[in-house]
This record gives C-alpha cells, structure tokens and sequence, in this order.
C-alpha cells in the first residue's frame, strides 16, 4: 500500500476543501449532521499548501520527491534493519547480544541516532509472533526501517492491531496458528521495536547478503514472513 507524496498533497487538498464545507454537506443530507474529523491539522494544510505552491511554480520536482520519499520508505531504511536481522540468524551470539542489548547490537552495524535512541528486537517462534504499533501516533524506528508506511499511521492499524491482532493480520495475509501466541509492542517516544523474524526454511546454504535481500519491512514490523520467492537461488 504505498502512497506516493503526491497523492498525500492531493489528498490534503481534498481535506481542505472538505473542512469548509461541513455544514453545507450536513444540510444537504437529511440525519447526517454530524462534523467529520478527518481534517489534517493547521501546519500540515500549510506545509501541504507551500509545497503545492512549489510544485506549480516548477521549484520542486513531484517525480524527484516521490522518488526520495520511496527511497527512505522502501530501500535505504528497511534495508538497514534487513542487514541486522540476516546477521542475527548467520551469528547465534550476535543474535543473543541483539536479544539482550538490542541498541548497541543495532550500533555494532552503524545505525543508530534519531529515533531510534533506544531499541528493543523482539524474535518471532514457531510459538510466538510479535507484532508492532504505535497507538499514540506514528514512532517507528527510522535508523533501522526508514520511514513509517502510510498504513503504520492510520487510526485503524493504530487501534485494531491491539484489539484485534489476528484479524490485522489476515487482513495483511497472514493467518496464523490458533497455538501461536501474539505478543503487540506499543512503541512510544522512549522505545522503538523491531521484529527479529523467523528465519526461512531451506536458507541454510544462503549468505548473508543473499538472506538480507528476503527480508521485507513489513515482516520487522510483524505484518508479514519472510519468504523464499519461487526459483530463488537457495
Ligand atoms: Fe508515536
């Protein structure tokens, strides 16, 4: 699910016309009076409104910025947190440090810094999966995964990822065995998380970097597995 800069501005724009119209539409429709919440607050209708103003005067490249947005969210972050998780499964006691002093583990690899201060690396079972959010707002662990995806943020992953976890993850694909206990981290401002995934049968033979490059994003934060795909090189 991947919403480019652009559509964010777009829809931004919509929310802005919406908000000045909230009673009109109430009037328009018998029972429906109600005032809907979805405006973006007042800094983000401004920073949309500058940045819209940018593109139209040919200042700023829309393609040029969607394409360092899909940098951070798709390759240089999550592909931090790939090469810690391939580590942890070649290094059994690179895996334990990780386990036991996460944030200097993260660090031995160079990342580190700016909201990801404190990290704590939780590992998936054949008995447990864990499962990250961020109920309050977005905090996500940007050294190691970038930038959080849209979904991470909406107000539906916020509050049925601890309502509901399983039902989250089928909606994301993933059906998981009655037996298996679901564990939800609720990151906060102090501490971020990261998903240790299991490590894919039949991967023995792989290297390192070979592993690194099956390692998803979506299966460190514990929307997903991580797979083999088919007529991989094993
Ligand atoms: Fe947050």
């Amino acid at each position: 699910m991947t919403t480019t800069r652009r559509e964010l501005l777009s829809a931004g724009l919509v929310a802005a016309g919406a908000a000045a119209t909230p009673v009109l539409a109430g009037a328009q429709e018998p029972g429906h009076d109600h005032d809907h919440q979805a405006v973006p607050s007042d800094p983000t209708l401004r920073v949309k409104a500058l940045e819209s103003l940018l593109v139209t005067k040919g200042i700023v490249d829309p393609a040029a910025l969607d394409a360092l947005v899909d940098t951070y969210e798709h390759k240089v972050g999550p592909r931090n947190g790939a090469r810690v998780v391939a580590r942890a499964w070649v290094d059994p006691r690179y895996k334990q440090r990780l386990l036991a002093h996460s944030t200097a583990a993260i660090a031995e690899l160079g990342y580190g810094g700016e909201e990801g201060e404190v990290m704590l690396v939780v590992e998936n079972t054949a008995r447990v999966h864990n499962l990250v959010v961020c109920t309050l707002c977005s905090c996500y662990p940007w050294p190691v995964l970038g930038l959080p995806p849209v979904w991470y943020k909406s107000a539906a992953y916020r509050s049925r990822s601890v309502i509901d976890p399983r039902g989250v993850l089928r909606e994301f694909g993933l059906k998981l065995p009655d037996d298996v206990t679901v564990q939800v981290w609720d990151s906060t401002a102090q501490v971020r998380y990261l998903v240790l995934p299991e490590r894919p049968p039949g991967t023995e033979k792989m290297s390192e970097q070979d592993l690194a490059a099956l390692v998803t994003r979506d299966a460190m934060v514990g929307v997903a597995k991580v797979t083999v795909p088919e007529g991989a090189k094993l």
